[in-house]
Parts: structure tokens; sequence; C-alpha cells
């Protein structure tokens, strides 16, 4: 199945049981506005390369449309219309002043120098400008991307704009970036962990993790979730997985990273295996923190976990989501799950708009307020319409932007 199927899969459901009329449903589904641009650019060595950068701007009902940017060999324009939909159910699962969009470059980021990325990134904006900007579409960092990339966005989108650092989230610090911003995505996952948890009379610390991915995302969870005496069993990357049943000492592998490039592999604290081993890693929660579609009919009956969190963008398609519910496993969704990093950026948006800084312990204060707000109301749709997290988090988002829909008039 691929991404959009997935995706429009569950906003049809929470359509149907809204009752949604044709002419919403269509409207809903539709893009506002999809954009394909070239991106040529001088390599090192003398040469030019040509990639292509996608935006897709989904919905913009509720406010700016607001979504990341990916540097990804496989992103394509079927993923990135999934990814902008899925924005715009997650902002408003977590009833934030935002429509839904993401972009991105088909490349591998890993093969250009820091200066290639640094030349394609301006050209990207340089096609873009006119079509982003702080009340109109706000991009923030994904896979691939950093902070150092939204740095040359709000420096190239200046020249044409004059100094506008709320054009991009996941800023330096220095640049206007929020404290907490890069622990943010991983920091939601526990706050959310910790409410479900907390609702069945059970603690961060009753359980084992595995973690696929360890990006911002995943080492950030890792982190977080060892902090509050979670035991992380198993982590992969794009290379390989790591595995050690009595916990692994994830700030010894945080130091091993450091120094080996980002690699997980040959960390001594743990068995080695291949990457696709986590996946039916011995653990009772998983925590899917990389590409999405790697929960299928073939991969979710390996799944040994009790619960599903899920830290990647639409890591589960409709048939993994029908085994787990029958094998009793819980999946806290995507767009519930990992909205503490959009949740954040928000904050960070709204400084910039007031010229004011938080400090670290307020951003976490209020991304803990937002993620226990938005768990009630999932609760309560759940119980109201009988169904799982997942369609009740699109029938909360999806009532939501109908509204607002309706309130700006056709
Ligand atoms: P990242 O680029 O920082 O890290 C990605 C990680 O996934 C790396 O460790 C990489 O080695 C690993 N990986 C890549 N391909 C893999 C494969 N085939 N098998 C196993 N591991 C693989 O990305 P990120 O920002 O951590 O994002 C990870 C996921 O979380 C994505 O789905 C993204 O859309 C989602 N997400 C990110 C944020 C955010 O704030 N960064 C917010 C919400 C959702």
């Amino acid at each position: 199945m691929t991404a959009n199927e997935t995706v429009s899969y569950y906003f049809s459901e929470a359509a149907r049981i809204l009752g949604l009329d044709d002419r919403l449903w269509r409207q809903l589904i539709t893009p506002y506005r999809e954009v394909k641009v070239e991106c040529s650019i001088a390599r090192d060595d003398g040469s030019v390369a040509t990639y292509v950068g996608f935006r897709v701007q989904h919905d913009n009902s509720r406010g700016p449309m607001k979504g990341g940017i990916r540097y990804h060999p496989e992103v394509d324009p079927d993923e990135v219309n999934a990814l902008a939909s899925l924005m715009t159910w997650k902002t408003a699962v977590v009833n934030l002043p935002y429509g839904g969009a993401k972009g991105g470059i088909a490349v591998d980021p890993s093969k250009l120098s820091r200066g290639e990325l640094q030349r394609l990134t301006r050209v990207y904006v340089e096609k873009l400008h006119d079509l982003i900007g702080p009340y109109v579409d706000i991009p923030a960092p994904d896979m691939g991307t950093d902070a150092e990339v939204m740095g040359w966005i709000v420096d190239e989108y200046s020249k044409f704009h004059g100094w506008a650092p709320g054009v991009v989230t996941g800023k330096p610090v220095e640049l206007g970036g929020s404290l907490g911003r890069e622990a943010a995505t991983g920091r939601g996952l526990l706050y959310a962990a910790q409410c479900f948890f907390a609702d069945h009379g059970q603690h961060i610390s009753d359980f084992r993790y595995a973690i696929q991915g360890f990006g911002n995302v995943g080492s950030w969870a890792a982190r977080l979730f060892h902090e509050a005496g979670g035991r992380i069993v198993a982590v992969s990357d794009v290379h390989s997985a790591l595995y050690n049943p009595q916990g692994i000492d994830i700030p010894a592998l945080m130091n091993y990273t450091k120094t080996h490039h980002g690699r997980l592999a040959g960390f001594p604290g743990a068995e080695q295996h291949p990457r696709e081993f986590v996946l039916s890693a011995p653990c009772d929660v998983f925590i899917p923190a990389a590409l999405g579609g790697v929960l299928t009919r073939q991969t979710a009956p390996a799944v040994q976990a009790r619960y599903v969190l899920e830290g990647a963008n639409h890591p589960s398609d409709p048939e993994a989501d029908a085994i787990f519910a029958q094998r009793g496993i819980t999946v806290l969704p995507d767009i519930y799950a990992n909205a503490g990093g959009v949740t954040v950026s928000y904050f960070e948006w709204v400084q910039n708009i007031q010229q004011y800084r938080w400090d670290e312990a307020r951003v976490n204060e209020e991304l803990s307020r937002v993620m226990r707000t938005a768990y009630a109301d999932l609760l309560a749709t759940a119980a109201r319409y009988g169904c799982s997290l997942r369609i009740a988090a699109y029938v909360l988002a999806v009532s939501r932007v109908e509204r607002a829909t309706r309130l700006r008039g056709l």
C-alpha cells in the first residue's frame, strides 16, 4: 500500500464515521497546491547535478501550512502528498492554529558535502520563496535535514523578503530557534507514553523498549526513556541493529556514535544484528522512528511488543493495524504520538513573532500540557465512537478541519 493510500484509508474511515458530505470529503482530501522544482547545483568537482524538489501544501483552513523538509533518495510525490495531509491532521489533533504541508528533495544527503547541501538548499528556496512565509507555509526539519539547513533557509529567504526567522522552525537557537526544539519529538513521545501508561496504572520504567532509527527522533527517545527508567533493549539505524536484553547503556552509546560518524555498528555493549532485527526484537514497546511503511502484512506478525508508539510518520499501514488489533497490540498513532516536534515548532514561531524568548522549562511544560490535553480529547473521541486510538485521532482531526472549513464559508 502506498503512503497516500494509507493516509487516505484512515481519512476515509474518519470521514465515514463523521458522515462527511461528498463535497467536503473531496475538498479535504485534495491538496491546496503541489509544486515540483528543478534544483541544479555545481558539485565540488565542477560537474553539475540536478535534483527534483517538491512542496505540497495540503490545507490552510485552520492557519498557515506547516510541515518538514526531507532530504532522502526515496522522496517522491506520492509520499510528500501523504506526509502533507498527515500534517493537516496532526496539527488539528494537538489543536495548533496550523494547516499541513510537506516538502523534500530526492537526494541522498550523505553523498553531498556540506557546501553542496547548502547550495542545493538555497536553490530550493530560490524556487519556492514566493510560496512559503511566516503566515503562508512554514517548513521545518525532517529526515536528512537539521537546524543548520533551516539556518540556510532563513538566510536565503531573507534575501528576498527581509529578516524573517519565522519562515522556518527548528532553527539554531542563535537564529531564533527555540530551546527544547531538538528534543521535542522524542520528548513528546515520552509524554504521550506517560499519559497512556498512567491511564493503565503503569510507568515508563515498567517496560523494555526497541527503537528503529537513531536520528533526531530515535536518539532523543532513547535518551529520554532511558532517563525515565525505561530499559532500551534494541536500537537500529540504516546500517545495523544492536540488542542487549539487560538494557543498552544509552549515554555510552551516544558517546560512541559521536566518534563513529553517527553509526551504531561496533558498539561494544550489545550484540550486533542486521537492521531488520529491531522489528522482531523481544520488547514491550516498539518505537518506529525511521521510515514510513515499515509495518505491513509481512512485518507486523513478527512484532513482539504489546505497544507500538509511532515516532515515524505513517510507519503502519492498515493491514498492519488490523493485525495489531487482532493480536491485542495497542498503537499510539503518529498524528498524536510524534506531534511534540510540530508543537514546539509552534512555540518557536510564537516566540519569533513576539520577539520574546521562553526558557526550556516553559517549553517543556507547555508541551506536556498540549500532549495531555490531546490525549484526553483522543480518549473521549475513542469512547464516543467506539474506535481505535488511530481512528479516534483522525475523527478528532477531520472534525476540527471540517468545522474550520465550513466556518470560512465554501
Ligand atoms: P533523521 O534523519 O534524524 O534519522 C533517521 C534515522 O533513521 C537514522 O538513524 C537513519 O540511519 C535511520 N534509517 C534510515 N533508513 C532506515 C532503514 N531503512 N532502516 C532502519 N533505519 C533507517 O530523521 P528524524 O528527524 O529522526 O525522523 C525520523 C522519522 O520521524 C521520520 O519518519 C520523520 O518523518 C518522523 N518525524 C520527525 C520529526 C522531527 O522533529 N524530526 C517529527 C515528527 C516525525
